[in-house]
């Protein structure tokens, strides 16, 4: 390539062209990643300036790379003798699938440099975890229970920590980790770089936020544009009692493979489990009440493809990162219309288009017309289906209320162009390998 053809591309937009370590590089490239995603794009150079951050971003949107990467450059490039029980990075995440999720790719990023990455979660044995700080490591990847056990019978001292990552720090608080991420960053020097990434900005992130990091870059990326752009919507009316025949009626399809079901209550899952699990259809759920453990084999045998339909919570859903979902169903509408976006950010991953199913219920009208609101879309209502009701909704006014021809792409009437940052083509780039087509060849 010449370098006239070089510059016709935009250079901002390619890892290649960032000023990391050539390994680092490398290892990106086998990643088959060569453009970065908006949130990288924005985020690695504020973050080698040495800026605090807060990245505001949906699942699925390259975060994990976005701070990783400028964080083993800068490890590598300052390198620093080991002190036991010590890590010169920390990443907090809400859970252990994340945990383990984030170290996985860390790993990967830091695979032809040398570099020490440590685990440090609950509900499994402490002594390796324990014995690999006791040498001292770069990077610790820890979920805040486990994380503060350690730090009280004094196997980890966080003195040293010059990178401090919160990841997922709006779910962190909605499990109720505010008083351990406070005792944590209590631990930390003061002078270190904060990074704050979390798939919404609400009160509670923006409170936590401003204790912790100094004067940050923000950075923003709409979530909703991802969502019209490439998952296919619908709404199917019916009512409450017919959900469930529903279901059953849309499970006979077999092009649905891979089916993530939310439900809006732990409970509400647990019943759904057992009506499918008496259909003989392979399931299993994941929500909170739920072991680490159970949720941790329930979500790998659904990666693997050994059950079919995944029964989740919002809660217990966000963040996950499963390849080649087919169908989201929202088998309640959800009452927050931030979590629709989440739900259905499920399903269209790596550049795929998705399929999102909504059952909507007369009483859940209000919430519909909630995420259209905030999606800026209507979504289409399919009438072909055996348990179609007609629910009076036209009294309101909004964009439930006209009627769009069956099947139409909801984006064609709000193009994603509407949205306030133009950051349209987000999913785009995170095109990663198809695991199961890469099995078939
Ligand atoms: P988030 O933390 O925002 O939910 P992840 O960091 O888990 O997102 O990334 C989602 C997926 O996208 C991962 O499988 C990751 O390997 C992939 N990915 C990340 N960055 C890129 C990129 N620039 N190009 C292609 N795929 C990417
Ligand atoms: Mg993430």
């Amino acid at each position: 390539m010449t370098k006239n053809e070089v510059q016709k591309t935009d250079p901002s937009r390619l890892f290649a062209d960032l000023d990391l370590d050539p390994s680092i590089l490398r290892a990106v490239e086998e990643q088959g990643y060569a453009e970065m995603t908006p949130i990288q794009q924005k985020g690695i150079p504020a973050i080698q300036e040495g800026k605090d951050l807060i990245g505001i971003a949906q699942t699925g949107t390259g975060k994990t790379a976005a701070f990783s990467l400028p964080i083993i450059h800068k490890i590598i490039s300052d390198h620093q003798e080991y002190v036991g029980k010590t890590t010169r990075a920390l990443i907090l995440a809400p859970t252990r699938e994340l945990a383990v999720q984030i170290a996985e790719n860390v790993r990967k990023y830091a695979e032809y440099v040398s570099l020490r990455t440590t685990l440090v979660y609950g509900g499994a044995s402490a002594k390796p975890q324990i014995k690999a700080l006791s040498r001292g490591v770069d990077i610790v990847v820890a979920t805040p229970g486990r994380l503060l056990d350690l730090f009280s019978d004094d196997y980890i001292w966080l003195g040293k920590v010059d990178y401090f990552v919160l990841d997922e720090a709006d779910r962190m608080l909605d499990m109720g980790f505010i008083h351990d991420i406070r005792k944590i960053v209590a631990q930390l020097p003061k002078k270190r770089q904060t990074l704050l990434f979390s798939a919404t900005m609400a009160k509670e992130v923006e409170k936590l936020a401003a204790g912790i990091l100094k004067d940050p870059v923000r950075i923003n990326i709409a979530p909703s544009a991802t969502t019209a752009e490439k998952v296919s919507q619908t709404v199917l009316m019916v009512s409450k009692d017919n959900k469930r025949p529903l279901l059953q009626h849309l499970l006979k399809d077999q092009k649905m493979e891979r089916v993530l079901v939310f439900t809006r209550t732990k409970h509400g899952a647990n019943r759904l489990t057992r009506f499918l699990e008496k259909l003989n259809i392979d399931c299993s759920a994941i929500h909170g009440n739920k072991s680490q453990n159970t949720r941790q084999k329930a979500l790998e045998s659904f990666k693997n493809g050994d059950i079919r339909v995944l029964v989740a919570t919002d809660v217990a859903a966000r963040g996950i990162d499963v390849d080649n979902v087919t169908h989201v169903i929202n088998y309640d509408v959800p009452n927050d219309a931030d979590n629709y976006v989440h739900r259905i950010g499920r399903t269209a991953r790596a550049g795929m288009t998705g399929i999102s199913i909504t059952f909507c219920d007369h009483d859940e009208m209000d919430y519909l017309k909630a995420i259209e609101k905030i999606t800026k879309q209507s979504i289409p209502v399919s009438t072909e289906q055996p348990f179609h009701a007609t629910h009076s909704s036209t009294a309101n006014s909004g964009p439930a209320k006209s009627s769009i021809p069956k099947n139409q792409r909801s984006r064609s009437r709000h193009p994603a162009s509407d949205r306030s940052n133009g950051e349209n083509s987000n999913n785009k780039t995170t095109r990663r390998p198809n695991r199961h087509k890469r099995r078939a060849n």
